[in-house]
């Protein structure tokens, strides 16, 4: 089975207003299977005045239909997609891992959280709730959770359905209307979201999505006038320019950017349980993920044998196409092969402790990288500080709780971490001092959780999304102070 039998919508059209359109400008792009460099399909290269027309829609759709739904119908409605998504929950998947390049289970389990994602914010709807505040003699004040207006959605390639589910979802669920901008690396299943969403009965104009580049499409959003909110998910330095174009409009903005997660192993961790969490969470959707742990701290009287715990699982791990569903997929592009094998190259082979095999046959048009696993690293070597955003992990040894968190808290990010160990107290006192958006204890969530607020500190972002604290974020707070007497 082709990509194309699975392309049930013209995926060279932006979803404008309830309508399919060409871009305005006429120019398309193409769109590349990671797995073996092919085409899989040509996409609408959207500029300002596709982004414009997609605004304004937006803004239509507040006075229109979708602003006077009560907040049931809009959960219904969500749910609704949810259902869909599960319906189409393989041939999503194989539009993502063609796409993306992830294997066709990974595909699947982003699918499943897609809909997730649209079931917990369904249901959570009408569950957002104002305060009364005592006040004075004679008033009544009372607090409305209000819709921003228009929110603006950017994402990035590596998990397309995840973050669509969790930002679009939850400005959604509370009434705002959206304009979603989708990596030109991959974005064939943001644009089977708004089919879905249309055979779900979404009205027009609350979900708009204008496919094209960054610095085009992407730029016209995030400078718009008339959006009211900015959802961005992807690098630091694109963070930074969406971060000056908010400020510009004085609107609010999420950054959910990079990281370099720590997972922390201490000598008295159960190292079987920990083993796959430590690795899947480093070679997931080949090493990109923002929150892929990139750095394993383990207490040195465990070093030795963790480290060849960890080194066994590398040799025995594949790569090859998505398709063919095994450990790891191909990276993105030749581009973001380039940088891994950079780093690579920099770093020299003499700490490598074990290497993942890609296998025979695998075609020469895609981006493998063998995974590779590091050990007895600097916390100030660069593969302990960069995001690598490739399936690289270094192990770094450590003595004392209080090396631990130095070594945790020593780079520039923060959004993931994990402490592997039974002491209960210890537990608690590495939670606290470890500066993260999320901590992990004896376990590691790279990824899933949808009602797990996520965000980070520093230069990892921030913000929150998932759960529902995303939609707080989502909308504004109104005060109401009625004088009566
Ligand atoms: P990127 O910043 O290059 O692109 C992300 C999105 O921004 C894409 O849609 C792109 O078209 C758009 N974009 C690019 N330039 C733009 C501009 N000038 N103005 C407006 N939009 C622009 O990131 P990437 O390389 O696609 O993704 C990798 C990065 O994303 C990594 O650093 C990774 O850590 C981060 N990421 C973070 C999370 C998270 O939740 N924290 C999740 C996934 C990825």
């Amino acid at each position: 089975m082709s990509v194309q039998d699975d392309l049930w919508f013209d995926a060279t059209k932006c979803f404008i207003g309830g309508t399919w359109v060409a871009p305005l400008g006429g120019e398309y792009l193409s769109l590349k299977n990671p797995s073996d460099g092919s085409e899989i399909a040509k996409i609408a290269r959207g500029k300002l005045g596709d982004v414009d027309a997609a605004v304004l829609a937006a803004k239509n759709a507040l006075t229109g239909e979708w602003g006077r739904m009560t907040a049931l119908e809009r959960g219904r409605i969500l749910t609704r997609i949810g259902q869909l998504v599960l319906e189409r929950v393989d041939e999503l998947a194989r539009l993502e891992a063609a796409d993306v390049g992830k294997p066709l289970k990974q595909a699947r389990a982003d699918a499943v959280a897609l809909a997730r994602y649209m079931e917990f914010y369904g249901g959570a709807a009408d569950k957002i709730h104002g305060h009364t505040i005592p006040y004075l003699d004679g008033y009544t004040v009372y607090t409305l959770r209000e819709p921003h207006g228009v929110t603006a959605h950017i994402v990035p390639w590596n998990y397309p359905m995840q973050i669509i589910g969790r930002s679009v979802g939850a400005a959604l669920t509370m009434g705002n209307a959206t304009v979603l901008k989708p990596a030109e690396e991959a974005c064939l299943t943001a644009l089977s979201f708004a089919k879905i969403a249309e055979e779900a009965g979404l009205p027009a104009g609350a979900l708009n999505v204008v496919t094209g580049l960054g610095e085009e499409a992407g730029a016209a959003l995030s400078s718009h006038p008339d959006i009211n909110h900015i959802s961005f998910t992807g690098s630091v330095g694109v963070g930074s320019l969406i971060q000056k174009a908010a400020a510009d409009a004085i609107v609010p903005v999420t950054l959910e950017l990079g990281g370099k997660s720590p997972q922390i192993v201490f000598d008295d961790a159960d190292l079987d349980a920990a083993i796959p969490f430590l690795v899947n969470a480093g070679v997931q959707n080949a090493g990109q993920t923002c929150s892929a742990s990139s750095r394993i701290l383990v207490q040195r009287s465990i070093y030795d044998k963790l480290t060849e715990m960890m080194a066994e699982r590398y040799r025995a791990m594949k790569v090859g196409p998505a398709m063919d569903d095994l450990d790891v997929g191909p990276l993105i592009s030749a581009r973001q092969k380039e940088i891994v094998e950079g780093f690579v190259r920099h770093a020299g082979p003499a700490r490598i402790v074990a290497q993942a095999t890609v296998i025979t046959g695998a075609p020469d048009g895609g981006h493998y990288f063998a995974p590779t696993l590091y050990a007895g690293i600097d916390p100030d070597d660069p593969l302990a500080q960069n995001e690598i955003f490739g399936p690289v992990q270094a192990i770094i040894p450590f003595d004392t709780e209080e090396d631990a968190v130095r070594i945790a808290n020593g780079t520039a990010y923060g959004l993931v971490a994990s402490i592997w160990t039974h002491d209960g107290a210890r537990q608690m006192r590495m939670a606290k001092a470890i500066r993260s958006g999320q901590i992990f204890i004896n376990n590691y969530g790279a990824g899933g959780g949808v009602e797990l607020p996520f965000g980070g500190v520093g230069k990892s972002g921030h913000g929150r999304e998932k759960g529902f604290e995303a939609l707080y974020g989502f909308s504004v707070l109104k005060t109401v102070a009625a004088h009566h007497g």
